[in-house]
């Protein structure tokens, strides 16, 4: 019998390793993935560490190692990693690994199978049949699941074409890998400020080990253009370069303006690649035959062979930060990472996150700034309009003043965009009879209008339903009102006033498809609409060459709701939003509607005076002592009862350790209370910034009773959400 032993870490809820003995003639490392019985079944996992002192009495009961995979062994880089984010967000190791082990359904490449036409008309005809046919009426063999893919049919109607002898099958050689990316492919003209930029990163990369650079340029200043270099750097010294997105999915434009820089486009990992792609990616990363993976903040984990660099594009972006399972905020683990494997990491951003402007400020990363967009554009003039004394007639929501410049922009060809971060038609209903308001079943949150749908939905759990015949408490027929605009409400009011206007709808909820998003942003780009009104789908880094006028609908939207960080996704959301104008023609123009055109952060924006806007911020962060100044976590307990929730919250605050460090705020009811039929409560921990708030919830936690039944317990270290 073997006298080894090495433990074992499995994907699942679990923080510790289990021991496992090697069976004899077998050999294995820490980093070897292995498949080991878990239960009564076999589960994925790998060896984190040979066990040297393992005891004695147990062994006779340890199990087998089932077999080892055959793929490379997990990196001690990202072995450390995953320990690095787990210590640190409170996630179980076993959750942390998980995510680097998300590769899908991998096992032998399955054979691809191609279609083509062979003989005769099928003996029945059908819609779907024609379609087929008419899908593969070019003659050429097209793969099988493509080909159901453009005539909409399931892989069945292909297969009995194929029986009938209409369709033949082919055997097709395995897919082409990805090409290598060409760093020399087409280097663009820089202007002389880009140049010192790229010639900075160049260097950084090429020298190589751990640094953070912040890459600080206005919007269509070229940053993407600067940090391409960057990555050809890393391509030409033979490392792989992770490009991280915030939302990978809509950043249509990107894989192209790659192609044209790299001359092929990149490998893509996001939640909606397809599994056999997915699987595939994963493998290619780990054996080094992918250089460049542009991806969401779950590329973060992946198995590179020899990651030399981390370019994180929008740096502030709050999609950043994971929310359900790990809570990680995928920049931060982005520098960490970094550290760990000691390269380069830059960030880009057109208005950085208060934390990396304080660092900038500070001297712990390096700032490179190109504070002009390129060819001499201007940034957008921007103009507030009061809403007090200048605004819309009651029910209407586009003032005089932005109907009239929009009404410019039509005449003068162009393009217009209305933002309005709200999805639906309007975001309350309520009844004029008797004042019944609209609300969800389970949660503590009105039902929104999407009438496009003919729905109303609950943005919080996703319940939905038919609007009733009649008010459910006064039983008045038509007697229901919409209160407030979203992005529906708005285009009907903007089809009534730009008659003739073609206008488009860009909002999450609307968008069927990954292809068909990316299909209207490229019409939005080839200047086939004239007005768009979206929420911050629109926002983020599309390139619209004809769209010269933004006009924000509500500015005071994100405003004023208690969460600290308002004031600073705010002013990021409208200062990229406004920055969609004049990228070509630098005859940008952008109107805020607002209520408070004195508030800091419209002051901010209207005098284009960022700088105003950082220094009021850091320094009220700096008086409260909130992040990046000081350190924050969140608790949230919930249950179905009301007071279990309430009561589970009050014993770990009155278990929380002493400590003069430490401030323990709560438990208080969440802004919403109930969500998905669940009641909550939030505690909020702050600590100044040299502490080590993760231990010390670490300790709290191990010496609270476990929450039991349907009490729920979250940790959110670095929480950036306090609903
Ligand atoms: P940012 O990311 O800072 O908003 P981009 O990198 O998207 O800016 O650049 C804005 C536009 O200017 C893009 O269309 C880009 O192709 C173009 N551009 C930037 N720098 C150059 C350059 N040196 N030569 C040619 N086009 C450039
Ligand atoms: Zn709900």
């Amino acid at each position: 019998m073997s006298s080894r032993v090495v433990d074992v870490l499995v994907p699942v809820a679990l923080d510790q390793a289990y021991s496992y003995r090697v069976p004899d003639g077998a050999e294995l490392a820490p980093g070897d993935i292995v498949a080991v019985p878990m239960g009564a079944r076999d589960c994925l996992g790998v060896v984190w560490a040979n066990n040297l002192a393992p005891n004695p009495r147990l062994h006779n009961r340890l199990k087998d190692v089932d077999s080892k995979l055959d793929y490379p062994p997990l990196k001690p880089e990202l072995r450390q990693f995953v320990d690095w984010v787990a210590q640190y967000t409170l996630a179980s190791r076993g959750m942390v690994l998980r995510m680097a082990l998300r590769m899908g359904d991998l096992g032998p490449a399955r054979q691809r199978v191609g279609v083509r036409l062979a003989g005769p008309q099928p003996v029945r005809m059908t819609a779907a049949r024609a379609r087929v046919l008419r899908a593969l009426a070019d003659g050429f063999t097209h793969v099988k699941g493509d080909a159901a893919r453009e005539a909409g049919v399931s892989p069945g109607v292909i297969d009995g074409l194929i029986d009938e002898g209409t369709l033949e099958s082919v055997v097709l050689p395995p897919e082409p890998l990805m090409r290598a990316p060409d760093p020399d492919f087409r280097k663009p003209d820089f202007s002389l400020g880009q140049l010192a930029a790229a010639d900075a990163l160049r260097l950084t990369v090429n020298q190589g080990g751990y640094t953070v650079t912040l890459l600080d340029g206005v919007t269509g200043s070229g940053k993407t253009e600067v940090y391409f270099e960057a990555v050809a750097e890393n391509i030409r010294r033979g490392h792989q370069t992770l490009i991280l997105m915030p939302e990978i999915a809509l950043t249509a434009g990107f894989l192209d303006r790659f192609a044209a820089r790299f001359g092929v486009r990149p490998a893509e990992w996001h939640s909606q690649l397809p599994p056999r792609r997915r699987a595939r990616t994963w493998e290619a990363v780990a054996q080094d035959e992918v250089q460049v993976v542009v991806g969401a903040r779950s590329a973060l984990f992946l198995p590179y062979a020899d990651l030399g660099l981390i370019v994180v594009d929008e740096e502030h972006d709050p999609a950043y930060k994971q929310e359900d399972g790990a809570h990680y905020h995928a920049r931060d683990m982005a520098v960490v990472r970094g550290s760990i494997a000691k390269f380069p990491v830059v960030l880009a951003s057109a208005t950085p996150s208060v934390e990396s402007e304080v660092n900038a400020r500070r001297g712990r990363y390096r700032r490179l700034h190109l504070p002009e967009r390129f060819g001499g554009a201007h940034l957008p003039q921007i103009e507030a309009i009061d809403m007090r004394t200048e605004g819309p007639p009651r029910g209407r929501f586009i003032s005089p003043k932005l109907a009239e410049a929009v009404q410019h922009v039509l005449e003068r060809r162009e393009q217009a965009l209305l933002f309005l971060n709200r999805r639906g038609y309007a975001p309350l209903t309520l009844c004029r009879a008797c004042g019944f308001r609209l609300q969800c079943p389970n949660c503590d949150a009105w039902l929104v209008d999407h009438r496009f749908k003919r729905r109303l939905v609950c943005h919080h759990c996703g319940f939905s339903t038919p609007p009733p015949a009649e008010c459910p408490k006064c039983h008045a027929t038509e007697s229901f009102a919409p209160v407030g605009p979203g992005v529906e409400r708005l285009e009907q009011e903007a089809a009534e006033l730009f008659a003739g206007a073609r206008i488009l709808v860009l909002s999450s909820d609307l968008v069927e498809s990954i292809e068909r998003l990316r299909a209207e942003l490229d019409d939005v780009a080839q200047g086939r609409f004239d007005i768009v009104i979206g929420t911050q789908l629109v926002a983020k880094g599309h390139h619209f060459p004809k769209l010269n006028l933004v006009g924000i609908v509500d500015a005071d939207l994100g405003l004023g709701n208690g969460d600290p960080r308002a004031a600073e996704r705010t002013f990021q959301l409208l200062h990229q939003v406004v920055g969609r104008a004049g990228r070509e023609e630098g005859r940008g123009q952008g109107f805020m509607q607002t209520h408070q055109p004195d508030h800091p952060v419209m002051k901010a924006l209207i005098m284009g005076d960022r700088e105003a806007f950082y220094k009021n911020e850091i320094e009220l962060r700096e008086r409260t002592g909130y992040p990046p100044f000081g350190r924050l976590a969140s608790l949230i307990v919930s249950a179905n009862e009301r007071h279990a929730a309430e009561g589970y919250g009050r014993a770990l605050a009155s278990l929380a350790p002493k400590d003069e460090n430490v401030r323990v705020l709560g438990p208080a009811e969440a802004p919403i209370a109930v969500v998905r039929g669940r009641h909550r409560f939030r505690l909020l921990v702050k600590s100044p910034r040299v502490f080590d708030l993760s231990s010390y919830m670490r300790d709290w936690l191990s010496g609270a009773p476990k929450p039991k039944g349907n009490l729920q317990l979250e940790v959110d270290i670095d929480p950036m959400s306090f609903y």
